[in-house]
């Protein structure tokens, strides 16, 4: 996927003035500091979003900062206004120019990102503003925050895809300033070894100029999946983590970092010999995965559907150009987490339309409004909990408010309309605990003509699998909250990861009920918690005899790949290993043992 092209530098433009307000990609960050002490990077994890799957193991190595940028600034006699302007023209003419040189020599999206940018620094609107501001007597370089500045602003307002680009007007500015003091261009140190490039978010020209021979991936602060890096980073097949906030600044430049794209994670403190052996790893499967096409099954044909988890349209189409051959989770909260007023029956519907179209001929599966615990939604949530994990969240908001669940349920029903055979779109609650409960929803679905399912997410409702299935035609398993609702742990907290870990074998038992129940009602049996993104965790989840698998789409072809290097039989046997194991990590060493 591609959003740049040439030219597309004066749409980005003429977007941000007219367009409305596309949803932004929320991120989710957690922090977990396994240490302390004085080296701050000494034993540290962060999460972010994994972009780009892969495992590198390197020396953290910082981008070169930003120019300061002028708060003020001097004010220019009238008279020498004109040659001030001349002087900011010069300085971004050589700052396109460069760009222009590095575009020639660059292919692909790389090349095009370079030349977006250096079309932004001729854009005409842009550059007419900074002649404003020059004229009212602001020097060249505080002309050149201020008319950024009201960009960002704009874009920010725009959200979705032209809140990505504010790295890229951000990152014009900063070479104008630096170029106009005769200081040296921000962006990419040279570097002799290897090393993992950080920064707080890469411009287009700093990204399409990596040279991989050193750089082995990317972390950053800022960004999304959408974001020039991501999509540089696809090409490149860097591992690539992007949103991971501002933990991040804990890792000193020359610390030794392990990442993760497929999980996100950045951790210092690993083992050196485990990492080299996790990268070589990664090596390996990397090229199996290249050789992926899908659909999904095991060595001996046993198929399991692979699905994308997706929390929005752009999210949707970067699923579509991965193997999923369907979406599994699509998190419509994840759109509202800002709004302060439930959008409209219509307003939702168009939004629901939008990735319902990514996928015209496949199956979707939307949940319905998770509101709630660490994702409050201003019209949704209306009391300050105690305990918001185990309060009113997902399904129990719509018990005092059944309206908010019925017109949701309308959207989604408008939405789907028309949509064939091919492209059957399921509905489900999340954490349903009760049978009632699933009777009610699955009966306000079906006067909608909808397809009703269930997350299981909470223990009771794995464990009451026989009551709440005869009610429904599929459920999905939730395993981040069953995780959590099982271990009575809060998924958030690092100090506790040890027991949010969907390889503790009290969660494989409650799915393997789950599974059972479903085998025995003809109910089909997903799990769309990050559980099925670990390839290894994947096999057991087959072996205990889950139908389908979503994912991330970083995830998606790994899990895949992992899939069709097995059969079903040592699936059932990774399974029963895992299931008779005493913890979480012995579970993960009996099935290595099996299936490596
Ligand atoms: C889960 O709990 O596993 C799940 C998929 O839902 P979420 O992560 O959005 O709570
Ligand atoms: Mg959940």
């Amino acid at each position: 996927m591609s959003v740049y092209g040439k030219g597309t530098a004066y749409c980005v433009f003429a977007r941000a003035r007219c367009c409305g307000v596309i949803s932004a990609i929320p991120a989710r960050v957690v922090r977990m500091t396994e240490g302390s002490g004085n080296n701050a990077s000494a034993h540290l994890t962060v999460k972010g979003t994994g972009v780009v799957a892969g495992i590198a193991y390197a020396d953290v190595v910082w981008v070169r900062p930003r120019p300061e940028l002028p708060t003020g600034g001097t004010t220019i006699p009238e008279e020498e206004r004109e040659a001030e302007y001349e002087r900011f023209v010069a300085a971004a003419d050589t700052v396109a120019e460069r760009l222009d040189g590095r575009a020639r020599s660059a292919e692909g999206p790389a090349a095009e990102v370079l030349d977006a940018t250096a079309g932004m620094v001729r854009d005409r609107g842009w550059r007419k503003t900074v002649r404003k501001n020059i004229r009212s007597g602001m020097d060249a370089a505080f002309a050149t925050v201020e008319a950024t500045a009201k960009f960002v602003t704009m874009f920010h307002a725009a959200g979705g895809v032209m809140a990505e680009r504010t790295t890229d007007l951000r990152d014009i500015r900063d070479r104008v300033i630096a170029q106009l003091r005769g200081e040296e261009e921000p962006g990419l140190p040279a570097i002799d070894g290897e090393a993992i490039l950080f920064a707080d978010d890469l411009s287009p020209a700093d990204t399409a100029a990596l040279d991989i021979e050193h750089y082995r991936g990317l972390v950053t602060e800022l960004g999304g999946p959408t974001s020039h890096t991501a999509i540089i980073a696809r090409q490149l097949n860097l591992p690539c983590i992007v949103a991971a906030g501002t933990a991040i600044r804990d890792f000193e430049a020359g610390a030794k970092v392990l990442i993760d794209g497929s999980v996100g994670t950045v951790r210092s403190g690993a083992d050196p010999e485990e990492a080299v052996r996790m990268v070589q790893e990664s090596q390996e499967r990397a090229a199996k995965i290249a050789r992926w096409t899908g659909p999904a099954s095991t060595k001996d044909g046993h198929r399991v559907q692979m699905l994308a988890n997706v929390q929005d349209a752009n999210a949707a189409r970067i699923a579509a150009d991965t193997q999923a051959e369907g979406i599994g989770l699509y998190r419509t909260e994840m759109s509202f987490l800002s709004a302060t007023e439930e959008p409209s029956v219509d307003e939702q519907a168009a939004l629901y339309g939008k990735v319902f179209a990514a996928f015209p001929e496949s199956k979707v599966v939307v949940r319905t409004l998770d509101a709630g615990s660490d994702k409050p939604i201003a019209y949704a949530n209306m009391s300050e909990e105690e305990n918001p994990a185990l309060g009113v969240r997902g399904l129990r908001i719509a018990r005092d408010n059944e309206a908010l669940l019925t017109r949701q349920l309308d959207a989604i029903a408008q939405a789907a309309e028309g949509r064939g055979d091919q492209a059957p779109t399921w509905v489900m609650a999340p954490m349903v605990s009760t049978a009632r409960e699933s009777e009610w929803f699955a009966s306000l679905c079906k006067e909608r003509g909808l397809t009703p399912g269930a997350m299981i997410e909470v223990p009771a409702a794995a464990l009451m699998a026989d009551k709440i299935m005869p009610h429904l035609d599929f459920v999905s398993i939730g395993t981040n909250d069953l995780t959590q609702y099982t271990m009575a742990a809060d998924r958030l907290s690092s100090q506790l990861a040890y027991l949010t870990d969907p390889w503790q074998p009290a969660v494989l038992r409650l799915i393997q009920h789950t599974c059972m129940v479903g085998h025995d009602t003809h109910t089909a049996v997903g799990v769309c918690g990050e559980a099925a993104a670990d390839p290894l965790l994947a096999c057991v989840l087959t072996g205990l005899g889950v139908n389908s698998l979503s994912a991330a789409s970083t995830a998606v072809a790994g899990v895949g790949a992992q899939l069709a290097e097995v059969t079903l039989e040592e699936c059932e046997a990774a399974a029963a290993a895992a299931l008779a194991s005493e913890g979480a990590s012995e579970a993960r060493d009996a099935v290595r043992a099996i299936l490596a």
